[in-house]
């Protein structure tokens, strides 16, 4: 099997076996006896102190595999340096195109809740109630985008999210978070107050209507509100009491 192998195989095989003695026992001994000057330290050393090359013509490297294993390592410092730069243009790379994939085709939606398209950087991913978020420190997937990850994973990621204006967005956000609880009653109650006051008027929904009467409704309306939160806010100072 040994035998089999390519010229660059060997080498490799060679250098980390550390010694030749291992493989050919049959011409350690002429090989051993005989010595060659090492192109780079220009030191006397046996045979098996240098690798082997097939293009060469005693089939052996120019230097002594120290001076080599130095060689090595200093073209694999300055290969790893480039090949880091190259992954680092590539990710950009990506990103960018990602970005404009992103832009293009998904968020260039309408607004999952109030229907209208607006400029792709007023829509956000909101992820679905119950998603399990695939990110680390909860980003979103404008993280995933700019750290350059592939396609399949932002896609994966796009799938557990509903596109949504901003405007949409923070109210939803306000409704699961409760930031309007203290009103929330009154919220709930909008149309049937709405109703009671416009009985007469019960088509106020209609766009026109609203715009005539819309300075008396809010007036009308708001001290509905307050009469409302007035009574709630006696009710809980009682049950204090
Ligand atoms: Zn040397
Ligand atoms: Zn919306």
């Amino acid at each position: 099997m040994i035998n089999s192998m390519q010229g660059g195989e060997w080498t490799f095989l060679i250098s980390f076996l550390g010694s030749a003695q291992q493989i050919r026992p049959a011409n350690h001994r002429a090989i051993m006896q005989k010595i060659k000057k090492c192109y780079k330290c220009k030191k006397n050393i046996p045979l098996t102190g240098f690798n082997k090359n097939k293009a060469r013509k005693d089939s052996l490297q120019s230097s002594c595999k120290p001076c080599q294993r130095q060689t090595s390592k200093k073209y694999y410092n300055s290969n790893r340096k480039r090949c880091i730069d190259i992954i680092g243009i590539n990710r950009r790379r990506r990103a960018l195109e990602n970005y404009i994939e992103i832009i293009t085709k998904y968020l260039n939606v309408p607004c999952v809740d109030c229907k209208k398209i607006y400029h792709p950087a007023s829509m956000v991913f909101d992820h679905k109630v119950g998603s399990v978020k695939n990110i680390y420190r909860n980003e979103g997937v404008n993280y995933l985008i700019r750290a350059g990850y592939s396609k399949e994973v932002i896609k994966e990621e796009i799938e557990k999210c509903d596109v949504r204006c901003q405007n949409c967005h923070y109210l939803k956000t306000s409704k699961d978070f409760k930031h309007w609880s203290e009103i929330s009653f009154l919220i709930n109650d909008y149309s049937s107050i709405i109703k009671k006051l416009y009985k007469k008027h019960w088509n106020f929904f209609d766009f026109d209507t609203f715009k005539i009467q819309k300075g008396e409704i809010s007036e009308k309306f708001s001290s509905a509100m307050l009469e409302r939160a007035h009574v709630e806010i006696e009710k809980k100072k009682e049950k204090i009491a």
